[in-house]
């Protein structure tokens, strides 16, 4: 008789997700980089496919009963995100393409039309290039200077230092919740309150949290907060900003065109009402739409339940890491139970490159990036032009854990062998 093991969360879903049940040069596909995009479950396939099979029409301005039903699933799905992230008002949610839009929108509406020369924008080294590029046409345009948070020893964000950075010259703070690359957790919420006594604006990028913990905006007190569907089980093509209604309101359009109009005359114009006045164009409804069913994918699995999992992974990877001959791991160390910290891990290895590395996992099957994960100034401070990454989501096993650290094993000590 066989001991009854409690089935984990990724052995429950696994089968909602077809694309993980292939075979990469005929071993079975392990994916590992979900940090840089994450996989769609049939619901939300299926709800893309729906539309389009069943809605498909232009939304808002329509009275025909396809365009109604297009316009009345796009915007439960404002609904939808704004419950997630705890949005006081639907309208402070407006759609882009990807969190680097809703940063450029931000920084396009608010900071080149705010900021004057000497004002200070508050950066952490480990930003995002989505988080950081923005801010330096913003610079360039206003005269406005860039500050930045440094690492502390244990690669995590420097809080004494960001304090030490604040003054009455600060007047936007904008950092990444969950670092892509070092996988630390931010203390937004902190961060965020400092900013506040200093009548700083402040922006959270959340792109690697949203999809792996609760995340409330109303908690963090912030006044921006973007993330991108692709990385939360939606298609590419849907993100989200978030923002306080008050200051959504103040803020300038963005983007000029159709749908954010209230009143078009051949000189000037009025600009439609919250959430609209932000969302020039046709929106990508089809996407939108199947964020919605990303969104209660999620929340029916349960974010903490997620999270909680991922814990586990998260302790479980660090663990057969240790045991790699040879390897560097980038960011703080997790707590015993696995938690404080992203289940990613950004590495080197001292006898193989790290573009080496994923060529030959990939021959073994197995998914993981290589490069500067869109970090390019945290990997010169880490002194690496780039690190191999495996980043891991709630449908990964420990199984798959062992295969990866199995093959990173056979890699570097095949690579040994040869370099003698
Ligand atoms: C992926 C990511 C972004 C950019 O997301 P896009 O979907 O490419 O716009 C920004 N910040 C972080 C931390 C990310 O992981």
């Amino acid at each position: 008789m066989t001991l009854a093991t409690e089935k984990t969360l990724a052995d429950r879903v696994r089968d909602d997700f077809p694309i993980l049940h292939q075979e990469v040069h005929g071993k079975p596909l392990v994916y590992l980089d979900n940090a840089a995009t994450a996989q769609k479950p049939q619901a939300v396939i299926e709800a893309l496919d729906r539309y389009y099979q069943h809605d498909n029409s232009n939304v808002h301005r329509g009275v025909h009963t396809l365009s109604v039903r297009a316009t009345e699933s796009y915007e439960a799905t404002r609904d939808k995100v704004a419950a997630f992230v705890n949005a006081a008002s639907r309208n402070e949610i407006i759609f882009t393409r990807n969190a680097s839009e809703a940063i450029n929108l931000v920084a396009y509406s608010w900071g080149t039309n705010t900021l004057k020369p000497g004002d200070e924008i508050i950066l952490s080294v480990m930003e995002h290039h989505s988080n950081l590029v923005p801010w330096q046409f913003v610079a360039q345009r206003t005269g406005a200077v860039l500050k930045f948070v440094e690492l502390t020893e244990t690669q995590e964000f420097d809080f004494e230092q960001y304090q030490t950075l604040l003054s009455d010259k600060t007047k936007l703070v904008s950092v990444v919740h969950v670092s892509n690359a070092l996988g630390c957790i931010n203390p937004v919420r902190e961060i965020t309150e400092l900013a506040h006594q200093r009548g700083a604006k402040v922006l959270i990028d959340a792109c690697q949290s949203v999809p792996h913990m609760n995340v409330d905006v109303r908690e963090i007190g912030c006044d921006w907060l973007v993330a991108s569907g692709h990385k939360m089980c939606a298609p590419t093509g849907i993100g989200f900003l978030y923002g306080k209604l008050d200051i959504l309101e103040a803020m300038p359009p963005f983007l000029g065109g159709g749908e954010m109009i209230a009143e078009v005359d051949l000189e000037s114009s009025t600009y439609a009402e919250l959430p609209h006045k932000f969302e020039a164009g046709t929106p990508a409804i089809g996407e939108a739409i199947a964020l919605g069913a990303a969104v209660d994918y999620l929340t029916s699995l349960g974010m903490d339940k997620i999270a909680q999992y991922e814990h586990e992974l998260c302790r479980y990877l660090f663990e057969k890491m240790a045991s790699v001959p040879g390897i560097t791991m980038y960011g703080p160390k997790p707590q015993a139970d696995g938690s404080g910290r992203a289940a990613l891990v950004a590495f080197t290895s001292a006898d193989v490159h790290a573009n080496d590395l994923s060529a030959l996992l990939d021959e073994a099957g197995i998914a993981i990036r290589t490069g500067h994960h869109c970090t390019q100034p945290l990997h010169k401070i880490l002194g690496q032009s780039s690190t191999a990454r495996a980043s891991l989501y709630f449908y990964n096993t420990r199984e798959e854990i062992d295969r990866f650290v199995a093959a990173l094993k056979d890699t570097i000590s095949f690579f040994k062998n040869i370099m003698g």
